[in-house]
């Protein structure tokens, strides 16, 4: 079998190290040789963004394939381009999403929009390690630019809400993008919306100067202050490749990405029942509020392509992490940062100020610990976190999660990062701290041995 490239989230790494123009010149050659025909490519905002998108569609180009550059789009905006272009053939999306400025990566898009199965990434990868021959000069692939495909996304997400509703309360928000992706499609959506926009952070600059693109409480402190400051309904934060979304209240408080997950949830399922999607690393408030709310929950593994996947499968109505990235059917089955937002204005406008709405969620408390861990010791701390907890009620849906009577502790390796992540849940703060702190203790322990 070929060596293993693509990670939960594409192939990553740090520019000139492991990402390097020949790596993404080989991977050009391989994505054209297995997609053929016609892929569109489009970047976010890093500073290695050109160097990485002119060796891949030389490598595409080579194999007699033709590119159509989109230029800077947010991730799902692509994959909104590929779904609705019948010549593309599939897309390339260069992003490392939110990891830091020195990273970058190759994430690939099948013909019909959504993220690339595992199979499609393993033809890839057996392509990647041979030598994949160029055709004769006469079949070389061209390239075109393409302009407009960021406003044909945001276009498709207002008529997919009730824009109408929207525009009518005259609503003010904060808007900071990281310096990323959506720097110019997510002032376009709130416009197109009739919201009155305050941005940050919505420069394109390659190193990301603002803050870590990661939207965290402890990164997005400007935006916390300003929404409060201005008396805004809401703010609105994206990662670097707008994928995600993350909100803040009125009063300045940040709302974690299950909040919002079990918040939309509730108003999708108000509309129309059905089944629900997420990971097994989402907070039991999304399972009592989708039970409540008349909805099942089905669980997956962690990666946003088996969630999106599942819903295609079940039919769900709707999907999504606990990190902000949420997935609507209508408009398709991906993470989508501007259709969250969009949704969430919709549901301010329909049930009121979001602190209040967040108000009324049940209280868990959820502890997330990040601990470094090489690659290669992931699979044996898994299995030492296994034996230590036998006996246990254990769910291996992905990684180790261990079911108490008041909550649950969710061990498991990171798919993009040499890392390993406890999640510890439970109703009483205290709990899930003393349970997080067992937990990587027992990690640390095997580390150290
Ligand atoms: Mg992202």
């Amino acid at each position: 079998m070929a060596q293993r490239l693509f990670g939960t989230n594409g192939v990553r790494g740090i520019i000139n190290e492991d990402m390097t123009s020949d790596l993404a010149l080989q991977m050009g050659k391989a994505i054209g040789t297995v997609m053929g025909g016609t892929v569109a490519i489009a970047t976010d905002t890093r500073l290695s963004a050109d160097m990485i998108k002119m060796a891949v569609s030389a490598g595409i180009m080579s194999v007699g394939v033709s590119v159509v550059d989109l230029g800077i789009l947010p991730t799902p905006a692509i994959q909104y381009y590929v779904k609705t272009h019948d010549n593309v053939t599939g897309g390339v999306m260069i992003t490392a999403s939110h990891n830091p400025p020195q990273f970058n990566g190759i994430k690939c898009i099948s013909a019909d929009g959504t993220e690339a199965s595992r199979v499609e990434e393993e033809n890839i990868e057996e392509r990647y390690s041979k030598e994949i021959p160029c055709v004769a000069w006469n079949q070389v692939g061209d390239m075109c630019r393409m302009s407009g495909a960021g406003e044909e996304y945001v276009d498709a997400i207002v008529s997919k809400v009730d824009s109408e509703s929207i525009r009518k309360a005259g609503l003010t928000a904060c808007l900071d993008c990281a310096n990323g992706a959506a720097y110019e499609t997510a002032p376009l959506l709130l416009k197109k919306l009739g919201v009155r926009t305050i941005t940050i952070n919505c420069n394109p600059q390659g190193e990301f100067p603002g803050h870590p693109s990661e939207p965290t409480e402890e990164n997005l402190r400007d935006l916390l202050s300003l929404t409060k400051a201005t008396g805004s309904a809401i703010g609105i934060a994206h990662d670097g490749d707008a994928d995600r979304c993350v909100f803040i209240t009125g009063d300045g408080e940040f709302v974690s990405g299950d909040k919002s997950l079990a918040l939309i949830s509730k108003y999708v399922l108000s509309k129309k029942k059905g089944l629900v999607v997420t990971p097994v690393s989402s907070s039991s408030l999304v399972e009592e509020v989708v039970k409540e709310s008349g909805g099942t929950i089905n669980y997956t593994a962690v990666g946003s392509p088996v969630v999106a996947r599942k819903m295609i499968e079940t039919g769900a109505v709707f999907g999504g992490e606990e990190n902000g990235g949420l997935i609507f059917p209508e408009q398709q089955y991906c993470r989508d940062g501007g259709m969250t937002v969009a949704k969430m204005l919709e549901c301010i406008v329909a049930e009121g100020p979001l602190k209040d709405q967040i108000a009324k969620l049940p209280v868990y408390y959820t502890v997330k610990r990040k601990i470094e861990c090489p690659n290669d010791a992931k699979k044996h701390v898994l299995e030492y976190i296994a034996e230590a907890s036998a006996g246990a009620k254990i769910d291996n849906t992905d990684g180790t999660k261990i079911i108490f009577d008041d909550g649950w502790i969710l061990a498991r390796p990171s798919g993009t990062e040499p890392a390993f992540r406890i999640y510890s849940e439970s109703k009483d703060e205290k709990v899930a701290e003393e349970r997080a702190d067992k937990y990587e203790k027992l990690v640390r322990e095997y580390l150290n041995q």
